[in-house]
C-alpha cells in the first residue's frame, strides 16, 4: 500500500481541497492522510469564509505523520500564508526522494482569494525548488510569471519561465484556453509534450485542479513515469468531469468513482 498525503484545504461542500484530494486517493486504490491548512466556508456558490490553521499546528500534524508513517508522496494544494509556506518547506527538505506534486492554487473559480497575496514570493521560493512537479492553470501561470497566456505557443514561454523557477517538471494545464480541446502541456526541461482531450461541455468543474494534482501524486507513487502518470491523471479528470451530477445550486463537483 503507498501512503499518500495531502497537505490542503477543507472545503465544506466537499468538491474541492483535502476532500477531492482524499476521494481521489480512494479511487486510486493508496492510502490517504490529511494534514490541513485552513478551513473554508463554502458551497458550490462560492467562498464565505476561510479559517487559516496556526503553523505550530500544521507542523505538528506534519510531524505526527513523519514520526510514524513512510510517506510515498505529497500533495500540496492551498497554503494561505507565509508562515503556512515556510512550515511545509522545511517539512518537505526532511522527505526527501518522493514525488511531490504542486497544486499553486491561488484564487477560487468564484473568484476567492486562497493564497494571500503577500505569500505568493514565498510559494515561488521555497515550495517551487521542491516540486517534482508543479500544476498551474492558465490564470496561475501568469500570476507566477507575469506574461499572457491564452496560446499553446504562450503556454510554452510561461512553462519555461516556470520552470526556470526550480520545479522538475511543469504541467500547464490549458483548460482555460477557448476551443473544442482541452490541452495539457507537460514539459520536463527538455521536451514538451501535448495532452489533448475533447472539451466536456458542464459546468461541474468544481475541484477539477485539486483532483488532477492528488491523482498525478498517486500515479507517481504507484511508479509510473511522468508522461504515463499524466495521461491516466487525464483520462481519470475526463470521466470524473463526464459523471460530474449537481448539487446545489452553482458548479457542481466532479464525480470520484472506484
Ligand atoms: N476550496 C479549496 C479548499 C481549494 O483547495 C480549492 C482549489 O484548490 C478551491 C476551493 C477552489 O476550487 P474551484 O476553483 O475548483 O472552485
Amino acid at each position: 500500500m503507498k501512503n499518500l498525503v495531502t497537505i490542503a484545504g477543507s472545503d465544506s461542500s466537499g468538491g474541492a481541497g483535502i476532500q477531492a484530494d482524499l476521494k481521489t486517493f480512494c479511487a486510486h486504490g493508496v492510502f490517504g492522510m490529511s494534514v490541513i491548512t485552513a478551513v473554508t466556508a463554502q458551497n458550490t456558490q462560492g467562498v464565505t469564509g476561510v479559517q487559516d490553521i496556526d503553523p505550530t499546528m500544521i507542523k505538528k500534524q506534519l510531524e505526527a505523520l513523519l514520526d510514524d508513517i513512510q510517506i510515498h508522496g505529497i500533495k500540496i494544494g492551498m497554503v494561505s500564508t507565509i508562515n503556512t509556506i515556510t512550515t511545509i518547506a522545511s517539512f518537505l527538505r526532511q522527505v526527501r526522494n518522493i514525488p511531490v506534486v504542486l497544486d499553486p492554487v491561488m484564487v477560487s473559480k468564484s473568484g476567492f482569494h486562497l493564497l494571500k497575496p503577500e505569500a505568493k514570493k514565498a510559494m515561488l521560493d521555497q515550495l517551487l525548488p521542491l516540486a517534482t512537479v508543479v500544476t498551474p492553470n492558465l490564470p496561475e501561470a501568469e500570476v507566477i510569471t507575469g506574461l499572457r497566456v491564452s496560446s499553446e505557443a504562450e503556454m510554452k514561454k510561461a512553462g519555461e519561465a516556470i520552470y526556470r523557477l526550480g520545479p522538475s517538471n511543469v504541467l500547464m494545464k490549458g483548460g482555460h484556453l477557448a476551443g473544442e480541446e482541452a490541452v495539457d502541456m507537460l514539459y520536463d526541461g527538455k521536451n514538451w509534450y501535448r495532452y489533448a482531450c475533447q472539451r466536456i461541455d458542464t459546468k461541474n468543474t468544481h475541484g477539477t485542479g485539486c483532483t488532477l494534482s492528488a491523482s498525478l501524486v498517486a500515479n507517481l507513487a504507484k511508479e509510473m513515469p511522468m508522461r504515463e502518470a499524466v495521461e491516466a491523471s487525464k483520462s481519470y479528470m475526463k470521466k470524473a468531469i463526464e459523471e460530474s451530477f449537481g448539487i446545489g445550486n452553482g458548479p457542481g463537483p466532479i464525480h470520484h468513482f472506484h
